[in-house]
């Protein structure tokens, strides 16, 4: 009870700061970033949750707020794909960020936390139609329940080009774990998704965007090249990889902003 309400408190502030970035004017360094593309690596990456479908929750809550309805996800997906922008893997982003790689024009990477069913049912028809590939930072003992996505659409989405990622074994708060149980989140996430789809997994999304020093430390010694968070503005090269900004979509985001 008390650790669910510590953690609803802090999910309101990283919630509030969100979307309170993406109302300001100037927060995202959205414009700059698309006049200065070609000279300086700057990658939008963003991160949704539920696509809101047949559930309706009340409109107070986090997981309303946190939502998309169908019809702004396809109207999002539709802006981005007519401004040009690319969507891209995270073992393309890192390449690209380290110089590797020249990547497309305008890269972007859109990224799904929590296995949400609708996420296959929704969101993953909507990229095919468009061409675009998503992230999906699952988390693994979700895996068998209902309302999430099973093993055999995680495959299916897969092999479809979808990136498969981590977002750990229970979506334990890894600031508050043992590094025995820490290891264990980090390990045996990553083993069960490369079990499912048979391509390595080398990136995670920490739960609750909570992270220190051990636990990227932890997940680099784990094999993990990226580790993200959720801060409304686009990542640059100068960003840690084991600490990805990504921008939270919502019904109300300021495309125009945003994703100039
Ligand atoms: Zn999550």
């Amino acid at each position: 009870m008390k650790k669910s309400v510590i953690l609803g408190a802090f999910l309101t502030i990283v919630m509030a700061v969100s979307v309170a970035g993406l109302a300001t004017a100037d927060s995202c360094d959205a414009a700059s970033s698309a006049s200065s593309l070609a000279s300086v690596k700057k990658v939008p990456i963003l991160v949704y949750h539920h696509i809101r479908a047949t559930k309706s929750y009340p409109i107070s809550t986090w997981s309303y707020k946190m939502s998309v309805s169908p019809d702004v996800f396809s109207k999002q997906l539709t802006w981005i794909k007519d401004r040009g922008y690319t969507t891209i893997n995270l073992d393309t982003y890192v390449a690209i960020m380290r110089g590797e790689i020249e990547g497309p024009a305008k890269p972007i990477v859109i990224t799904f936390d929590d296995n949400n069913a609708t996420q296959y049912s929704l969101a993953f028809p909507e990229l095919k139609k468009n061409n675009q590939i998503g992230v999906f930072y699952l988390v693994t003992n979700r895996l068998q329940n209902k309302g999430f996505i099973p093993e055999v659409q995680v495959k299916e989405m897969s092999d479809a080009g979808m990136d498969i990622q981590s977002h750990t074994i229970d979506h334990a708060t890894m600031t508050n774990l043992s590094l025995k149980r820490l290891d264990q989140e980090l390990l045996e996430s990553k083993a069960a998704l490369e079990a499912v789809t048979g391509k390595p997994v080398r990136h995670i999304a920490y739960p609750s965007t909570a992270s220190n020093k051990t636990v990227r430390e932890r997940a680099a010694k784990a094999g993990y090249v990226t580790g993200s968070i959720m801060d409304p503005r686009w990542a640059t090269q100068k960003d840690d990889f084991f600490k990805l900004p990504r921008i939270m979509m919502i019904d109300t985001t300021n495309l125009a902003k945003v994703l100039p």
